[in-house]
């Protein structure tokens, strides 16, 4: 896999570009939020300039988002849940991991901004139980932070929030229907989504959907009856995000290389027909960006510690941002070591690669020692 051949930061930057005129083109009738997203695209043209700046003069791809964790706790116990299965979230406070502090992580993200990064993806745990972080980072207004939350906590308070802090875009994740949705995060969360989106909708907010896709729901998830019920609440992003099997006795949730295929295509295909919704599938085309993009080649994953970590389902690290900064972290020996290994293009069944591939990550890592 040569970087060079296919040129990933362009791709990315291109992807960003598109996605916000599509944002523009669908707030027009929103003067508020039309007016905020005119200003975002200076900003993003203006990051992807310094982003090319720091790859020409020190030979450094710096990403154009990341994910932050900055939650160690949440109100739900949903089946299957990634962030409890690695320790990102834990009920037994003495077993948490150290979390940051509100002004520590406005300073990452301020130098994250700095260096060209877009976006940030809050997760947890429940990034809402944190409102202290959300409020201190979202005054990094060159920042957009699409916060992937359970969607149960959202009520006047978070309104307002988010009134005052355009950047701030809920993602609400549920499991496609009311039924699939209770079943696996918990009776009643599916309407209490629900009425979230209602008062977003009802105050003229961008937000969006997060969709965990499973061999079992990718028809339904994907078709367009479900589709138009989320259009009717005026959700305008779609995360598609392939299921992962943590959990043990799970892997037949995970697509296999057909469905894989098949949910690509219909992807696109619900692009062409849905213009007033950005759809967006993780990990996506791996085969269009040259295998996964973790580890700073498209992003990385900060722990709720600043630990600097490939990815959310791959919990190594040998460096923290806190420490060293997000430029250092990117520079890191385990980030450069996955990025020149060929294990980014591995093939694998579920949406990660460095999870299939954990034990020889964690070769990698011992052999690095
Ligand atoms: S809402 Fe997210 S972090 Fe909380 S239990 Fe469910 S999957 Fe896990």
């Amino acid at each position: 896999m040569s970087e060079t051949k296919f040129d990933l930061a362009a791709y990315m930057s291109d992807g960003i570009r598109e996605f916000m005129a599509a944002a523009y083109r669908n707030v027009l009738s929103n003067p508020r939020e039309a007016r905020f997203v005119h200003q975002m695209r200076r900003v993003v043209e203006k990051s992807e300039r310094k982003r090319r700046e720091v790859l020409e003069k020190e030979g450094l791809a710096v990403p154009p988002f990341l994910i932050a964790s900055i939650a160690t706790t949440c109100n739900l116990h949903c089946k299957g849940c990634y962030a409890r299965s690695n320790g990102i979230a834990e009920d037994d406070a003495s077993q948490q991991k150290a979390t940051l502090t509100p002004e520590q992580w406005r300073t990452i993200m301020a130098e994250a901004a700095e260096l060209g990064v877009n976006f940030t993806l809050l997760a947890g745990g429940e990034p809402m139980m944190r409102r202290d972080v959300i409020e201190a980072v979202a005054s990094v207004k060159e920042m957009i932070f699409p916060v992937f939350t359970n969607g149960t906590l959202i009520g006047p308070t978070y309104i307002d929030l988010i009134k005052r802090n355009l950047n701030i875009i809920p993602v609400i994740s549920i499991e496609g229907t009311a039924m699939g949705t209770d079943e696996r995060r918990g009776r009643g969360v599916f309407e209490r989504a629900m009425l979230s989106m209602d008062m977003l909708k009802q105050e003229d907010l961008i937000f969006g959907a997060s969709i965990t896709v499973t061999s079992e729901n990718m028809e339904l998830v994907t078709s367009p009856q479900f589709i138009d019920t989320l259009r009717e609440k005026r959700c305008r992003l779609l995360f598609y995000i392939e299921y992962v099997p943590t959990e043990k006795g799970t892997e037949h949730l995970a697509l296999d290389d057909e469905q894989v295929a098949r949910m690509a295509s219909t992807v696109l295909q619900r692009r062409n027909e849905y213009s007033d919704i950005i759809f967006f599938s993780f990990p996506g085309d791996e085969k269009a960006t040259g295998g996964c993009i973790a580890s700073g080649r498209g992003f990385f994953h900060i722990g709720p510690d600043g630990s600097a970590e490939p990815c959310p389902f791959s919990p190594f690290s040998d460096s923290n941002v806190l420490e060293i900064g997000v430029k250092e972290a990117l520079r890191s020996p385990l980030f450069r070591t996955l990025r020149d290994a060929s294990i980014l293009g591995w093939a694998h069944t579920g949406g990660c690669t460095l999870y299939e591939h954990r034990d020889e990550v964690e070769e990698i890592i011992k052999n690095k020692q």
